[in-house]
């Protein structure tokens, strides 16, 4: 892609309102804006993130064989009367009429239409187990949207459902789907900790939270610091201080962002919805089922919050928005401007996602923009292009040498 034409605009200054380093830098590399409280529009290099995030998702759960679809975000009350949610939820539910004065609302989560999904269908062990999931944007009023796509009230969101006969197979696809949670999370470059939680709203049986460790994190996180024990202290109530459950070590505190998490949900939905089927002792038995959520967008945040300093981001590898980017450093030079194009043209055709700045813009302009937006690899192409060389540097590896123009390729 050449910069010229793409859409990044870069600010000098953040908005008012962005508290922490990662709701700073997104805004001020053209990844994210602002649209209104907790509603944002995602700009080209931020999309570009986005669908990278995403794609590790469907490749991992495509791995445990869980197939995709995609829901409608509008859903009709009556659904949510069969579950007992349209009163319980409460006012995070954004609410609205059609035409006709009919109540709809708008999915913050979809274990209703998944339910209704399946029901019809589902009539025999013999179709179990299934494991469903869909990308998609949710929406939740929130009482207090903050931190950029931390807490919005539209946001992306990965949500999964299972669907089995015994519990044995429940906890198989449970554990499947922590295990393709900690790949995911991995790829995304981020270092999570498994904790388990509250059920909260969603009601059911057992739950863990996937929790990044960091300062802006919204959730108390208490731990052992002997054993693996790990609770979010609204489950646990724990403080730091006190002693284990299971070992008797020391319990500390820390906070963290859940970026996300997996329940056993059992057969809340299929009980009130309806949904059962046939069993192997020919009884009829509601289905039992399991729900796993990742906040994409939140994931998208969390690894800014991760990787950045202060100049920019520092993409992990698998997520960034390019692999290289060329700066020729003098537009005005024809040789530079040459060599420039060459490279990059040499790099599409093998396949890598290459950005090339053919702005006709100041050296100085050209890296503090680049710097924001923190591509992986570097390619510097300034007064030694002459002598064939061009200077290459690696951010995530902190390495900068001149380079041979026959050697750039390889290097990458
Ligand atoms: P939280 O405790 O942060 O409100 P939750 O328990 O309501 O999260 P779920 O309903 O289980 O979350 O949603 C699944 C995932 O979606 C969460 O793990 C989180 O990563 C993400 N998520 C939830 N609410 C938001 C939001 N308002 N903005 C962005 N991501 C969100
Ligand atoms: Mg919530």
């Amino acid at each position: 892609m050449k910069q010229s034409l793409f859409f990044i605009p870069t600010l000098k200054d953040a908005p008012k309102d962005a508290e922490v380093r990662s709701h700073k830098l997104m805004s001020r590399s053209g990844l994210i804006k602002q649209v209104a409280a907790g509603i944002y529009s995602y700009l080209p290099l931020g999309y570009r993130v986005i669908k990278k995030i995403e794609n590790i998702v469907r490749e991992e759960l495509d791995k445990i064989g869980s197939s995709e679809l995609l829901l409608p975000a509008l859903q009709p009350r009556d659904l949510w009367e069969e579950s007992g949610r349209w009163d319980k939820y409460g006012p995070e539910l954004m609410r609205l009429k059609d035409r006709k004065q009919r109540d709809f609302c708008l999915g913050p989560t979809h274990e209703e239409i998944i339910t209704q999904v399946v029901r019809d269908y589902l009539n025999s062990y013999k179709k179990l187990p299934l494991s469903l999931y869909q990308i998609q944007t949710k929406f939740r009023d929130e009482m207090r949207p903050r931190f950029g796509l931390m807490r919005g009230r539209e946001f992306i969101m990965k949500d999964a459902y299972t669907f089995t006969e015994t519990k044995e197979d429940l906890d198989r696809m449970y554990n499947e789907f922590s295990d393709a949670y900690k790949e995911i999370f991995r790829r995304c470059g981020l270092e999570t900790r498994i904790v388990s939680s509250d059920v909260g709203q969603i009601g059911g049986d057992e739950a863990d939270e996937f929790m990044v460790m960091s300062e802006v994190g919204e959730d108390t996180i208490t731990y052992c610091t002997s054993c693996s024990y790990a609770a979010n202290q609204e489950h646990s109530g724990l403080n730091a201080g006190d002693k284990c459950l299971e070992c008797g070590g020391e319990i500390e505190i820390a906070k963290g962002i859940e970026v996300g998490n997996i329940f056993k949900l059992g057969t809340k939905y299929s009980e009130s919805m309806n949904a059962k089927i046939i069993n192997k002792e020919g009884k009829q038995v509601p289905v039992i089922m399991g729900c796993y959520g990742i906040g994409i967008s939140r994931t998208l945040m969390a690894s800014v919050e991760q990787h950045s300093n202060e100049m920019g981001i520092v993409w992990p590898e698998e997520i960034a928005p390019f692999k290289v980017h060329i700066i020729p450093v003098n537009t005005k030079d024809e040789l530079q401007v040459e060599v420039a194009t060459k490279l990059y043209l040499d790099m599409r055709e093998i396949g890598v996602e290459v950005l090339l700045d053919d702005r006709a813009e100041r050296a100085g302009v050209k890296f503090k923009d680049a710097d924001l937006i923190g591509i992986p690899i570097r390619v510097i192409i300034g007064k030694d292009a002459k002598d064939g060389k061009v200077e290459f540097s690696n951010r995530l590896e902190g390495t900068k040498d001149l380079v041979d123009l026959s050697k750039v390729l390889e290097r990458i």
